[in-house]
């Protein structure tokens, strides 16, 4: 049998990296199966061999082994990546805590206010990190808040903060218990999780909320992930990059198909040199999200 190497400990020279996360947060992978790998080997023959078995083939070179995991992540067979499973501890603020508690694919076990007091812990962003609302996106922010009103801002969430934790501990000397004397605590308020989730399902964590549509305090903790997960399983996150719609892939509906079609053709026929104007071809779709959407694929193919 081959020597076996503690993936964790050999790629970061520590048994449980962590990355700083906003001012007071962080992730930290604590473990991960297998984390004893053959030596020259990462955690990701594990889902090689998971997916071997099938057929009853042993082991392969780190070759083939690179192409069976770029044609699973190619085809969605999945339940081969469920194998490689891992946990992390997470220290977040509330706010992001609960975008994260959506995701039922993983369990959890959170900090409780029940049984210990809370700290005065709470996010407070930089000043160059407080933006303003997006007009074309409801939910999303971009920019920044200039001038003096970023002084006002971030001074008054520091002071609403200390008043609003000042009262909470006045609650407890007043003899309210502590499941009811959090009621007064913001949103921005610090927490804490261990989280155990698998590999696929964690891919499917990172393609939304690293995405640039997820609010940006979520998107840190995911390229803070993505990162330490690189280096234990590197030839997956390659084919994710490589072939996820959300990462370098692409997903293209049955209008957009049919309008390069429509292009290619227009360009085979001649009727291209008079209509070709580098314009994005048109698609039939009604709605100006769906154009839009199109809009930003085609440009990555070089239409203007
Ligand atoms: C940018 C962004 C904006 C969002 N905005 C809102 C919002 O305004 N309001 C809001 O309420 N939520 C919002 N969400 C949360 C979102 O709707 C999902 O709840 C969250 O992203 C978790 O996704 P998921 O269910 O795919 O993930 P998981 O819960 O991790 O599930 C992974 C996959 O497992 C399968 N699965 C899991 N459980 C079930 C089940 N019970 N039945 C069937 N299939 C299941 C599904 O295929 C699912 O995609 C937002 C999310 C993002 C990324």
């Amino acid at each position: 049998m081959s020597e076996l190497v503690d993936i964790i400990a050999e790629k970061f020279n520590t048994t449980t990296p962590q990355i700083q996360c906003l001012d007071h947060g962080f992730v930290r992978l604590i473990d991960m199966m297998p984390r004893l790998v053959p030596k020259g080997q990462t955690a990701d023959f594990r889902a090689c061999q998971a997916a071997r078995v099938s057929y009853g083939n042993g082991t392969k070179t780190l070759n083939e082994d690179t192409s069976l995991l770029r044609y699973l992540m190619r085809h969605r067979h999945t339940t081969p990546l469920e194998k490689i499973r891992f946990e992390f501890h997470v220290k977040l603020p509330l706010f992001v805590c609960q975008q994260w508690l959506r995701h039922r694919t993983g369990t959890f076990n959170q900090l409780s206010l029940r049984y210990s007091e809370s700290k005065n812990e709470f996010y407070i962003p930089d000043k160059g990190n407080l933006r303003t609302q997006s007009e074309k996106n409801k939910q999303c922010s971009e920019g920044v808040v200039s001038g003096h009103e970023v002084d006002f801002i971030h001074e008054h969430l520091e002071i609403s903060c200390d008043q609003t934790y000042d009262q909470y501990m006045q609650f407890l000397d007043l003899g309210l218990c502590r499941e009811q004397a959090r009621m007064i605590l913001p949103a921005n308020l610090y927490t804490e999780f261990y989280w155990t989730t698998d590999l696929h399902n964690l891919l499917h964590f990172l393609a939304l909320r690293c995405d640039n549509h997820a609010q940006k305090e979520i998107q840190d903790y995911g390229n803070a992930i993505l990162t330490l997960i690189k280096e234990v399983v590197p030839v997956s996150i390659q084919a994710w990059e490589d072939y996820h719609p959300m990462r370098g892939g692409m997903l293209l509906t049955k209008d957009e198909v049919d309008a390069f079609k429509r292009y290619i053709e227009d360009k085979k026929t001649g009727e291209y040199e008079a209509c070709f104007t580098e314009k994005i071809p048109e698609i039939n779709t009604a709605t100006k999200r769906e154009v839009n959407e199109w809009q930003d694929k085609a440009r990555r193919f070089g239409f203007n």
